[in-house]
């Protein structure tokens, strides 16, 4: 039997497409290496687009709202932006994803979990998909299994990542008391309302975030590979900073080490019959470091594709979807990779920012709609940069020299 559509990763590219491609009427079916709710390392932050996107109620997996911001500078200044509407959401990804994939299953796809892809084929007139039990027969793959892609590797679209495409971090869901989160992160004004940080240069030419949940703590680092040095001891000195500013015991025991896609886009997002979406593709915000919203976009957008080639429309091919994503997701990453170059080329380049967002209510807004996807990058780029000139001239031309 060969299916429409085998995809490879049941996280949120994958259920997503998967769930759009059932909804379009085409034979679709997921594999899965772990079984959902599975843990899955991630601050757990969604913008607000990942609720618009998707066509069900995510309530029920949703820990905190957000209303606000704060980035801290090397130094501790820290510069916080608050609204009075919500800014912002947080989950855990195990409840989240499990969600997303049993969407997928409601929709019509199978999903087979506990099962690892470790071989992809592409064939005349189908291509194979290769387990370790089975070898199933599909039109078309979509590869949605995440930074260490075998799908991206197997067919030779993408072979690794170099240092300074990629970021590793260090993370862990600590386990808290709902009033404490609340003391910590809780806004004045709506009490159940709660803040995330950021804390730059937390680890060499890097950053942290906090990220509160409703019984526990997302606190976890980040840096490009290659300028990353003394990183676990980096991720302990924070936590212990956390714990000491905030007066509360962290269980350390739990850190999960993960890489993260920062490079952009990567060249080749399709074959004749595989196309890669979310993390195994590199849409992850450099700037940011947000994936779940381009890893839902780009498995709809795929599913869509899939649709057209399935029907037999002459004028769809795998091809139309990497352009897609090339004159969308592509579009902002190319932005948010130049910021992320400009930020983090040095600790006083993340000093200045933070100190013209603290002195500066526009400057601090703009932050905010740029970490919370608000608005484009580009437009997010060219707001700063005409503010910054206007108003920070000094700062902003050390800033880019
Ligand atoms: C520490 C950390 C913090 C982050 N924080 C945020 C955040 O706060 N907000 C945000 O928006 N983004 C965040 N991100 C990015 C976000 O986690 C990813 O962009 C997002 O998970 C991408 O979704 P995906 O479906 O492409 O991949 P994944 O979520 O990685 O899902 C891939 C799935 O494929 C499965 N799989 C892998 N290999 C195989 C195989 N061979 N066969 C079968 N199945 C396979 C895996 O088990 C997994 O379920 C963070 C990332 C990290 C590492």
């Amino acid at each position: 039997m060969t299916r429409d559509l085998i995809i490879v990763g049941g996280g949120p590219a994958g259920a997503s497409c998967a769930r759009r491609a059932s909804k379009l009427g085409l034979d679709v079916l997921v594999f899965e290496k772990a079984v959902h709710p599975r843990r899955k390392a991630c601050g757990g932050g969604l913008i607000l687009q990942v609720r618009e996107s998707l066509d069900f109620d995510i309530s029920s997996v949703i820990e905190r709202e957000q209303c606000g911001l704060r980035l801290h500078s090397p130094s501790g200044i820290i510069a916080e932006s608050h609204r009075q509407e919500i800014t912002g959401y947080t989950v855990r990804r195990e409840d989240f994803d499990y969600l997303l994939l049993k969407k997928a299953e409601e929709a019509g796809a199978e999903v087979i979990q506990n099962t690892k892809v470790t071989d992809v084929v592409e064939e005349a007139n189908c291509i194979s998909v290769i387990t370790n039990e089975e070898r199933e027969k599909a039109k078309l793959v979509v590869g949605a299994d995440g930074v260490n892609s075998t799908i991206a590797r197997k067919s030779g679209l993408h072979e690794r990542w170099k240092d300074n495409e990629i970021a590793l971090t260090f993370e862990a869901s600590i386990p808290m008391d709902s009033a404490d989160i609340l003391r910590i992160s809780g806004s004045p004004e709506h009490h159940e309302c709660v803040f995330i940080d950021i804390f730059f240069g937390a680890t060499p030419l890097g950053y942290a975030w906090a990220f509160p949940k409703k019984n526990e703590y997302s606190l976890g680092i980040g840096a490009m590979v290659s300028v990353m040095s003394n990183f676990k001891e980096s991720w302990v000195k924070f936590v212990h900073n956390f714990m000491e500013r905030h007066n509360v015991e962290c269980d350390l025991s739990q850190q999960t080490a993960t890489r993260i896609p920062l490079g952009g886009l990567i060249p080749n997002l399709c074959s004749k019959r595989i196309m890669l979406a979310g993390d195994s593709a590199g849409f992850v915000s450099p700037a940011t470091g947000e994936g779940i919203h381009y890893a839902i976009e780009s498995g709809m957008m795929a599913a869509k594709v899939a649709q057209g080639i399935v029907e037999g429309r002459s004028d769809v091919t795998t091809a139309s979807y990497a352009k897609t994503c090339r004159e969308t997701i592509g579009n902002d990453l190319r932005i948010g990779r130049v910021l992320q170059k400009l930020l983090f080329k040095s600790t006083e380049n993340m000093e200045r920012f933070i100190r013209m967002c603290e002195k500066d209510e526009v400057m601090k807004e703009y932050s905010l709609e740029l970490v919370m996807g608000y608005v484009p990058f580009k437009t997010s780029r060219s707001r700063m940069t005409k503010r910054m000139l206007r108003k920070h001239l000094g700062q902003a031309i050390r800033l880019l020299i």
